[in-house]
């Protein structure tokens, strides 16, 4: 739905009371933010190339106070356990999540947190936490636009142009940068892992990579980062060893992934954990069985929606959280927009279904 249309229907929307009425309708309920990285516009020598991920720190603080006057906020597992005991409360429940560890949560997003005292939940990749190895996705982002900003004639004499790597670059090139990454991200979800891996080695090849991050701002949070974290009161939560997708991988190698993470976690925090975001948000039932099997109790998807009372712990749906989505055309939040967002009428109104979203 175009910008504009968008905001003509929150303004409306907001003028008839709809989210204030929803929220009381739904005190007993709990929505889950989902945010990736946190990075102030000129953070990066080269702009982010999965931009979607990307929320300003300015940002994230408006959203932070609008979100503490409309809800009680707690970390996710606090709040779950919240959401099932009894009792009205006078207002729902908000937690906010961060996927895949990035340093610029510690230095970003906890301390404007914690200066609107919010407690987050930051979903941690155990085996990557203090290594240089940047996530796959990252890895493909960065490799096909560098292979993409050179020339067409570089680009047909190049040894993988006519293979799968050679394709993602040929298709990123045509759509002129940047507006076809999250396609190429998507279709290399679906590949088996060892085609996927082979193709990214490739890739890494081409442009002289290692498979390392290309800044220091690119980089995930250190084992002490976490350790900080959770010192401060955040709660630091799973989301695998490897960020694979689960339904993917056998039952065995799944709940490597799961337990596996959750004891590394539960050794570098020195308590228990029981949270868990499914990497891209990729889970089925067995999935979910085996999540539990692993101990977690509660486990979020990328599916959109509240969360209610009788929800099962471990499909809980979260709110993607775009800057662009929730912004007037100047860039400022809109709360209106924001609200519509968080009350769950913006699905709803704007038509949107089930949804899988993003490299997470
Ligand atoms: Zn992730």
């Amino acid at each position: 739905m175009k910008h504009r249309l968008r905001s003509l229907v929150a303004r409306a929307a907001g003028a008839a009371g709809v989210c204030r009425l929803l929220r009381r309708v739904r005190r007993r309920s709990l929505v889950v933010l989902c945010y990736h990285r946190v990075l102030p516009p000129d953070a990066l020598p080269e702009p982010y190339p999965l931009a979607e991920l990307v929320v300003t720190p300015e940002a994230l603080a408006q959203h932070a106070s609008l979100c503490r006057t409309l809800y009680d906020c707690l970390p996710l597992r606090e709040a779950v356990q919240r959401l099932r005991s009894d009792g009205t409360p006078d207002k729902p429940l908000l937690s906010f999540t961060f996927d895949d560890g990035y340093w610029d949560n510690v230095t970003h997003a906890a301390p404007v947190l914690e200066a609107h005292g919010v407690r987050g939940t930051f979903f941690v990749v155990t085996g990557l936490l203090g290594t240089q190895t940047a996530p796959w996705y990252d890895q493909l982002a960065r490799a096909v636009v560098r292979l993409a900003d050179r020339t067409v004639p570089e680009l047909s004499k190049h040894p993988t142009h006519d293979d799968l790597a050679g394709k993602w670059i040929a298709e990123h090139f045509r759509h002129r940068h940047g507006l076809r990454l999250g396609h190429i991200v998507s279709d290399a979800k679906r590949l088996a892992p060892p085609v996927r891996e082979e193709a990214i080695r490739r890739l890494n090849a081409a442009v002289g990579s290692l498979g390392a991050f290309d800044t220091h701002q690119d980089r995930l949070m250190t084992p002490d980062d976490a350790r900080r974290l959770a010192a401060a009161g955040h709660e630091v939560a799973s989301h695998t060893r490897t960020h694979p997708l689960l339904p993917q991988l056998t039952d065995e190698e799944a709940l490597a992934e799961l337990a596996g993470s959750r004891d590394d976690l539960a050794a570098l925090i020195g308590g228990p954990v029981s949270s868990l975001a499914y990497p891209n948000g990729s889970y089925d039932g067995r999935v979910a069985g085996l999540a539990r099997r692993a101990g977690y109790a509660v486990a979020v998807t990328m599916r959109a929606g509240l969360n209610r009372p009788d929800a099962d712990g471990l499909e809980l749906g979260r709110v993607f959280v775009s800057q662009q989505r929730l912004s007037h055309d100047d860039g400022a939040l809109s709360t209106r927009l924001m609200e519509l967002e968080l009350c769950g009428a913006a699905d709803v109104l704007f038509l949107r279904r089930w949804r899988s979203r993003g490299a997470s």
